[in-house]
């Protein structure tokens, strides 16, 4: 059976390529997106009384798995990226219907514009999305929930990150004004450790980049400590 859905909305998001989003949400708080509504769903009236949420589920698309073929079983990271489990068992990327849904802030929104102000979110800019729900706690969170394999946030890394001064200059100058927020996030993201999971123990110094906002960041890893070295602004 096959049914055809409408994309009422685009999600501009942070970040610019895969690698780098955060597993869940919520994990990188600093992670910021805006979700505009398109027509003929941009009606100002379809946001009368959100205001009242503080959070949102977002149900979306993963558009850039559209051609990823699924397999019944995943290798989730957070075991280690060795151990098979149902791909039902998991939150993989990779699925039989490329659905998403994501728990996400809502930081504030312009209700003539369509546009919702997003926080912690994990969707990668240009995700379509298919439906808003309010969160309402006294179903959703349900405290004494069995987490599976997954029972609580992934370990904190221990992972160190240190701005090279050039780096902190760098993005000092294209950050518009928001350079403890940027640097709140670029921590954030670096101490998720967005590294394959077979790399988690393999203390060799590589050298990584991430496309984030309007710039791209490169940064070392020695063991345990993040160096990022460069921030360089990227042509929009
Ligand atoms: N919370 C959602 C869920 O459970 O349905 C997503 C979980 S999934 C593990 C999150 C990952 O999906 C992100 O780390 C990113 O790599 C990937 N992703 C996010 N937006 C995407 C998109 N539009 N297309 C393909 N992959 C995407």
């Amino acid at each position: 059976m096959h049914y055809q859905f409408e994309t009422i909305g685009t999600i501009h998001s942070c970040f610019k390529e895969k690698f780098g989003i955060p597993r869940q949400p919520g994990l990188a708080t600093e992670a910021e997106a805006t979700l505009e509504l398109l027509p003929p769903y941009n009606q100002p009236d379809t946001l009368q009384g959100l205001e009242g949420y503080s959070h949102l589920w977002i149900s979306f698309v993963f558009h850039q798995n559209i051609n990823t073929p699924w397999r019944p079983m995943v290798r989730p990271p957070r075991l280690g990226g060795n151990k098979k489990v149902g791909v039902f068992a998991t939150r993989s990327p990779v699925r039989p219907n490329p659905l998403g849904l994501s728990v996400v802030e809502l930081v504030g929104f312009d209700r003539s514009a369509c546009r919702l102000h997003l926080k912690g979110v994990d969707l990668l800019d240009g995700t379509p999305v298919l439906d808003i729900k309010p969160y309402l706690p006294y179903v959703d969170a349900i405290a004494d929930a069995k987490g599976g394999f997954a029972p609580h946030a992934p370990e904190q890394s221990e992972i160190e990150v240190i701005f090279e001064a050039l780096a902190q200059q760098q993005l000092a100058e294209i950050s518009g004004g928001k350079l403890p927020q940027m640097m709140r996030l670029i921590q954030q993201l670096l101490q998720l450790d967005p590294r394959p999971a077979y790399m988690n123990n393999k203390p060799q110094q590589r050298e990584f980049g991430m496309h984030l906002h309007n710039f791209n960041l490169r940064w070392r890893m020695e063991g345990k400590r993040a160096t990022i070295f460069e921030i360089k602004q990227v042509a929009v």
